[in-house]
């Protein structure tokens, strides 16, 4: 078995995840008949407090459904230059909402607030309107770096300020709620919206949800319907869930002890380079540049040693930590990519 550190959503579930799933009661979810769907919502929603959530197939609808919901065709969003929905999205903000997306350079997932302010159009009748800021928290780009509430809050802040609303991409929301030691909701607390994964690092098979007031959600579920997402028994994936939420949350901190583990090893490797104060999650960025292989080559030669990466941009390849990845793995992985670096 490969030690793989291409990604969290590489987490099998556990076994009483894949028992809860045998045994959930279900119903048909798009009539709101399946209680566990129900369970999982109200029990997402809180733990982000938050009055209401939607279960979504994947962080992408959740993000996209976000979006849909609180803009119309020809506004403007304001993301991060390095954001997952400007990034990795296929640009479905441009496709599914019509919206034109207006990219500001922030620094490990912290948009310096003049260039927010500067970003958030006037009334005029050549501007589109300004109608969304999203935040990223953890950031993926960036190495998994957290954001603390007193940012979290500064930006929003601005954003409020001029009749902007906030969504918050908290695809790792609970690895930065345990890195920063405070409650998932302090972090969103001033978000108007925000989604979260299952799937990641908190291990379920599938699933996001998106957390926002009781009228948001509502249009957000018909948002979902239209764009196909309204599933059936989905209580079959939502008791994972429920597990995901109540027992996977606190382990996270293992990984970001492996994941620190992992970097201080690779760091000491001639040739390598880790910004040591982005690794605050799970999420290690090597910059391997200065072995004379690019990220693409780098990653081929260490899956011969057994020992799964992505290229991660021009330089570097990702190396990420779960639940599936053992304290007493991370010893042979550094020696793995040591005897790639010395081959
Ligand atoms: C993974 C991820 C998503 C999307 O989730 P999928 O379930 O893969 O669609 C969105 N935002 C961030 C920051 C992510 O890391």
């Amino acid at each position: 078995m490969p030690i793989d550190l291409r990604s969290d959503t590489v987490t099998q579930p556990t076994d009483e995840m894949r028992r809860a799933m045998a045994e959930a009661p279900v119903g048909d979810d798009v009539y709101g008949e399946d209680p566990t769907v129900r369970r999982l919502e109200e029990l997402g929603a809180s733990m982000v407090g938050k009055e209401a959530a939607l279960f979504v197939p994947s962080g992408t609808m959740g993000n996209q459904v976000a979006i849909l919901t609180h803009t119309r065709r020809g506004d403007e969003i304001i993301v991060d230059a390095n954001s997952h929905i400007f990034m990795y999205e296929v640009a479905a903000a441009a496709v599914l909402s019509a919206v034109q997306v207006r990219i500001v350079n922030g620094v490990r997932g912290e948009m310096a607030l003049p260039d927010i302010e500067g970003a958030i159009r006037g009334v005029d009748i050549h501007s589109p309107v300004t109608r969304l800021l999203c935040l990223e928290n953890t950031h993926n780009r960036a190495g998994g770096t957290v954001v603390g509430p007193d940012a979290m809050d500064a930006m929003a802040g601005v954003a409020h300020a001029r009749g902007v609303r906030v969504h918050l991409d908290g695809a790792r929301i609970f690895n930065a709620a345990i890195a920063l030691g405070v409650p998932a909701s302090r972090l969103c607390r001033d978000c108007d919206s925000v989604m979260f994964c299952l799937s990641k690092g908190l291990s379920a098979p599938v699933g996001s949800l998106l957390a926002g007031d009781r009228e948001f959600i509502e249009k957000a579920r018909k948002n979902r319907k239209m764009l196909g997402g309204g599933m059936r028994q989905a209580g079959i994936l939502a008791a994972s869930g429920l597990l995901a939420l109540e027992r996977m949350v606190d382990r996270l901190a293992e990984d970001h002890n492996n994941a620190r583990r992992l970097a201080q090893g690779l760091v000491a490797i001639p040739g390598l380079s880790v910004d040591l104060g982005t690794v605050q999650t799970n999420i290690v960025v090597v910059d391997v540049s200065g072995t004379g292989m690019d990220p693409e080559a780098f990653a081929a030669a260490l899956g011969k040693q057994g020992v799964l990466s992505v290229p991660f941009g021009a330089l570097s390849i990702r190396m990420v930590t779960h639940k599936d990845i053992r304290g007493e793995d991370i010893d042979p992985a550094i020696q793995a990519v040591h005897d790639v670096v010395g081959a």
